[in-house]
């Protein structure tokens, strides 16, 4: 199948009032933190790099992708740009990748990464067809990379100060030379940060230049609150232009940048429709994978009212549905957990019992039995708090943040701007 690479509106100005992309948000953690990220969920009001309001499995993307189609078939461009980074959340981004390259032979394939992660993915990123990359490169010296990202988290381990710029640097250009040599249209992100890299970006560009990047994309960097650049001003257009015009002497430059939502759809620079938004909440509310029927959720309970059991201690298991008004929930049943022991066969026989349910609510639950449920498509919710409003909140999509265990905040990453402190 041969692409029609001129159709991708971010690489082709001539394409861009005609073709639309569509990001599809399955990648929720960061195996970074740069100083002027911070990755909020559901901030409908902001337009900028790393926000999405909603959250998908790959079949929920892959859903999505269908009913997107249908609202908007100009659509030319899958991207997954986040709103963490596709390779800290490699699998469901590969299989994203892979779930879209079968049912759209045509499309066009497009991520967008820090780098850090991506080497050992793009022999496959290649026999996707993913024809462009993008890496976001903000600094050739580790001296000012380190003044750039607070830290890096790689292979398990955390990595500060001038190590962590080193670390990063290192694998965006080994990723930078692979991608070329496996025929990847590379494009490469330069965010100018003033006083911190402003005069630095030209040699971001001379050097990736060098190694073959196809096309330099100098952004002014987002001015976004709570982060530790939040002091720093947005450059000034003027700025902007000389660097763009000085880079763009080693290398074509992007100039029509939109600074796209890690959920953006449609004509690059129009905000994404209500429709299409509609679309997207839809497909986070289906079960993980849309074409199974889980019209259920399961909750361990004492005493029927508060979600206060550990996933072991419970004896039974009550299991709600939506209310046929939508406005609420119902007790339809309550089904017996398996006796304890066993070890994973109890697991899998928990499974069985709740195969009608797309989620249980829990007090707290161990490593394994949530990699078997995980497995059998049914999620593991820490969460406290009465149940009513948790199963109505699952049931209906709505951010859960507020009954979530720390333990589970953490975990997801959803809103936090980092700490460094091991999320994984
Ligand atoms: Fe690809 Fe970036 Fe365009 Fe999205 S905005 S389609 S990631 S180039
Ligand atoms: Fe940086 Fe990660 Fe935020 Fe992207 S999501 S801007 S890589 S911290």
């Amino acid at each position: 199948m041969t692409l029609n690479i001129q159709n991708h509106p971010c690489f082709n100005d001539s394409a861009r009032h005609t073709f639309g992309r569509i990001h599809l948000p399955v990648a929720p953690k960061c195996n970074i933190q740069c100083n002027y990220c911070n990755r909020k969920f559901d901030c409908m009001n902001e337009n900028r790099p790393g926000v999405s309001s909603k959250l998908l499995s790959p079949k929920q993307a892959l859903w999505y992708l269908e009913g997107a189609m249908k609202l908007s078939p100009n659509i030319s461009v899958v991207g997954i740009a986040g709103p963490g980074d596709p390779f800290a959340n490699p699998d469901e981004t590969m299989e994203t990748l892979r779930l879209v390259r079968e049912k759209y032979p045509e499309m066009l394939l497009c991520v967008a990464t820090n780098g850090l992660d991506v080497l050992p993915y793009i022999e496959e990123l290649a026999e996707l067809q993913v024809s462009h990359v993008t890496l976001t490169i903000n600094a050739i010296d580790p001296e000012i990379g380190q003044e750039i990202y607070a830290w890096v988290r790689y292979q398990k381990r955390m990595y500060r100060d001038r190590q962590a710029a080193e670390l990063l640097l290192e694998n965006q250009l080994a990723a930078l030379q692979k991608l070329k040599r496996f025929g990847v249209t590379a494009k490469v992100n330069s965010i100018i940060i003033p006083g911190v890299n402003d005069e630095h970006v030209v040699e971001v560009a001379r050097q990736v230049a060098s190694m073959g990047a196809d096309i330099l994309n100098c952004l002014p960097y987002y001015n976004t609150t709570e982060t530790v650049f939040e002091n720093i001003p947005e450059p000034d257009a003027e700025m902007v232009r000389e660097i763009q015009a000085e880079a763009g002497k080693l290398l074509p430059q992007m100039k029509h940048c939109a600074r796209c939502r890690a959920d953006a759809v449609g004509i690059i620079g129009e905000f994404n429709s209500d429709e299409m938004m509609q679309k997207l909440a839809e497909a986070s509310r289906m079960p993980k994978n849309p074409d199974e029927h889980r019209p259920y959720i399961a909750v361990a309970s004492l005493e029927g009212v508060l979600i206060n059991q550990h996933l072991g201690e419970a004896d039974r298991f009550l299991i709600y549905a939506l209310a046929e008004d939508k406005k609420g929930c119902a007790l339809i049943d309550s089904r017996p957990a398996p006796p304890p022991g066993g070890g994973k066969s109890r697991w899998e026989a928990l499974a069985a019992t709740l195969a009608d349910c797309r989620a249980v609510l829990v007090n707290s639950a161990g490593d394994s039995p949530q990699s078997v449920l995980k497995a059998s498509g049914i999620d593991v919710l820490s969460l406290e708090g009465v149940i009513e409003e948790a199963v109505y909140g699952v049931f209906t999509g709505q951010n859960l943040k507020h009954l979530m265990k720390s333990s589970q905040i953490h975990a997801c990453k959803s809103g936090c701007s980092g700490a460094g402190n091991g999320c994984d």
